[in-house]
């Protein structure tokens, strides 16, 4: 490969993993930390072998199509016009929605926006919903309707470092993004770091105290601390009064929830919940932070309104160096739903039944908004419902690897089995491209340009900083080629990122995502751009919160919950509870971290943490294979004694496949609001493998 000179001296851009998007620079297909300020200069190990992806031996090159029950080679244009042909005869025959679109969280911007409309104008189809919706879609419910928008962190990251209590609930950055944890390293030296985890996870371990709720019991623990909150007087009684809505219909719950009927729910002490409201109210400056551990529940959304509340009462939120956020897990989990690839939205963060939305969106994209689709199913409905009557009978899946990261998985696999048309591209044969009569191999982070949205809501630029190998294009270019073989002009799809990032900006353009005011060389000149920026003259918004909420009143609205449980109780048969969660070396469903092997050659295999005594018990010891079954199916670990493990409890990391998948065992119960399945936990039992 020849480096042009922009290589020779690097390309500054950013990590193709989480949502902290690491500053990094690429100088050929080596990595280094760059100076930026979510990371302060600092890479994690995935980070740092990320250069290892653009080696990768593993890498496609060129389309597969499957013949005689086999993935061969083929041509780009026979395997465009194959795709093309099966979804013209499959729509002819079952219709629109026959046809499906399944996205991902670590797409770029561009990419997110483009797939949403390729579904809705080329396909016409209403099915398209991504993984983000396993995701971020419970803290997104809940931010919506306590603040009438929902920006994941509504403030920037750095201001953290001022705080002298942080509040954690469900949430591993130690390992899931280890430079995040200098933010909070003021708060720990002052005693401030609380962590809410039903593990002693690593970032439990550096914090000041660690309360070990029971999987499931997160909403009854923030109503014992809401209750101390409210006993002891550390009610912010003014702010309530002058910023919120419903403090007291929520009450009405939480007095019910005095802090010693909360520690025989969730074995947290009272002593401790009260300790905990005490720390945050007294705190000059204070934050209440979650993420999947409180989220991905069948009462996510509930759960994180609990806290919320708990925020609110504090007088927390939209006050600087206080607050409430969210820690997005996937690369672009923020912009990634904010761009119309989900299925009750369009561009912009607009809903997708609103008739005003509809006729923006619809004149941007040049077509009748009466040929909208409405909403669709959402993520797991949408697997679930593949390949059965009046279910989609095709599937495009674009950056996700729903065998390995679906709950119920082997269901999952049977029903992308039962279609007769699944098409991936991806950038190796993943899980789930393997099963796929079509497999399409594209671009990654560093062979393209695209914008991503971080945890903050910063917009920031991802350069291309080497070409792709030979054989491969860019999602963008298989979008075109598609949807002109649909009969779409070729302008309506363009391929290059620049131009689609202009039409979003003007499919944006008024809505509660607005990036009007974004442009390429804004990005390019190193401005620090928080959306909403509703013109090319607005300096961006850090701070969403300051001045008023974005209700059309301004205030923040309590929403009253109940604690229900977990969806799935334990009995004799399941007498445990499972959790599962992420390790540092590696990234979702292990896709690309599995092909790396600093990575790999550390946590190769599948791993169940158990207390010692529940090991014994089940006839295990440490380096065991153990068989973990659940309502749903069974997979193999090797046992790991952690003598901190809750007797009642284990833990699996979700990141293998085959009969390693964690998610063979969890429970697709979905939550009311979101659609969130509850893979955080369900009922299991330990055998001997
Ligand atoms: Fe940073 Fe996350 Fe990449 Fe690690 S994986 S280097 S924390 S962006």
């Amino acid at each position: 490969m020849t480096l042009t000179a922009d290589q020779q001296v690097g390309t500054a851009t950013h990590c193709p993993y989480c949502a902290l998007q690491c500053g990094m620079t690429v100088t050929g297909t080596t990595v280094a930390p760059r100076e930026f300020p979510t990371n302060g200069g600092g890479l994690c190990q995935k980070g740092w072998t990320s250069g290892s992806l653009l080696t990768s031996p593993a890498r496609l090159t060129t389309p597969l199509v499957r013949v005689d029950g086999e993935l061969v080679p083929a041509d780009w244009d026979d395997a465009l016009d194959l795709i093309a042909r099966r979804v013209t005869e499959i729509q002819a025959r079952h219709g629109k929605d026959a046809a499906a679109l399944f996205g991902g969280g670590g797409l770029t911007n561009e990419k997110s926006y483009l797939l949403g409309k390729f579904a809705r104008v080329a396909l016409g189809t209403s099915q398209v919903d991504y993984n983000g919706r396993f995701c971020m879609s419970s803290a997104a419910a809940a931010g919506n309707r306590a603040f009438g928008l929902d920006r994941g962190m509504p403030f920037p990251l750095t201001d953290l470092a001022e705080a002298d209590a942080v509040l954690l609930v469900g949430s591993n950055p130690a390992e899931t993004m280890p430079p995040f944890m200098q933010h909070l390293r003021r708060a720990k030296e002052v005693g401030g770091l609380v962590v809410a985890d039903p593990r002693r996870t690593p970032t439990a371990e550096q914090g000041n105290l660690h309360l070990a709720p029971a999987p499931g019991t997160d909403l009854a623990l923030a109503l014992g601390i809401l209750h101390a909150a409210v006993a002891d007087g550390h009610v912010d009684r003014s702010y309530v009064d002058e910023r919120t809505h419903g403090f007291d219909a929520v009450w009405r719950i939480a007095a019910r929830w005095w802090p010693e009927r909360v520690e025989r729910v969730t074995g947290v002490s009272a002593t401790d919940q009260r300790q905990v409201a005490e720390r945050l109210a007294k705190a000059r400056n204070a934050y209440i932070l979650t993420a999947r551990g409180t989220e991905q529940h069948a009462s996510g959304s509930d759960t994180v309104s609990a806290w919320i509340n708990l925020a609110l009462a504090l007088g927390l939120p939209g006050r600087r160096g206080s607050g409430y956020g969210c820690l997005t897990g996937q690369g672009n989990g923020q912009g990634g739903r904010e761009h119309g690839q989900k299925a009750d939205q369009l561009p912009g963060y607009r809903k997708i039944d609103d008739p005003a939305a509809r006729e923006h969106v619809a004149g941007v994209w040049g077509i009748p908004a009466e040929s909208l689709p409405g909403p669709g199913r959402s993520a797991y409905e949408l697997l679930d419902a593949l390949g059965t009557e009046g279910g989609p009978k095709a599937l495009l899946v674009f950056g996700s690897n729903v065998v390995v990261s679906a709950p119920r998985s082997a269901h999952v696999a049977d029903r992308l089995s039962s279609l007769d048309l699944l098409v991936v591209a991806d950038l190796v044969l993943s899980e789930t491209a393997a099963l796929a009569d079509v497999v399409l191999p594209v671009t990654q982070w560093a062979e393209e340009s695209g914008t991503m949205t971080n945890l903050e809501g910063r917009v920031l630029l991802r350069r291309r900083a080497l070409p792709p190998p030979a054989g491969v294009r860019t999602d963008l270019q298989v979008l075109q080629g598609l949807a002109t073989r649909l009969g779409q002009p070729a302008e309506r799809f363009p391929v290059d990122a620049e131009t689609v990032f202009t039409e979003l900006r003007a499919a944006s353009k008024g809505g509660l995502a607005d990036y009007s005011g974004i442009t390429y060389d804004r990005l390019r000149a190193g401005e620090a751009l928080y959306w909403p920026v509703p013109g090319e003259a607005h300096e961006g918004t850090p701070r969403v919160f300051l001045d008023r909420f974005a209700h059309p009143d301004g205030r923040a609205r309590f929403v009253p919950v109940e604690h229900r449980g977990p969806a799935e109780p334990t009995d004799e048969e399941f007498p445990l509870q499972l959790t599962t969660g992420r390790v540092l070396q590696h990234y979702q469903s292990g896709a690309q971290t599995r092909l790396v092997a600093e990575l790999n050659d550390v946590v190769p295999e599948a791993y169940v943490e158990v207390h010692p005594d529940t090991a014994s018990r089940c006839g295990l010891g440490e380096g065991d294979w153990a068989r973990l079954a659940s309502r749903r199916g069974e997979m193999t670990a090797r046992v790991r004694c952690v003598s901190s493990m809750r007797p009642d409890v284990v833990f699996l990391p979700f990141h293998f496949a085959g009969a390693q998948r964690a998610n063979l065992l969890t429970n697709p119960a979905l939550d009311p609001t979101s659609r969130m399945p509850e893979f955080k936990v369900c009922a299991v039992k330990l055998e001997v493998a």
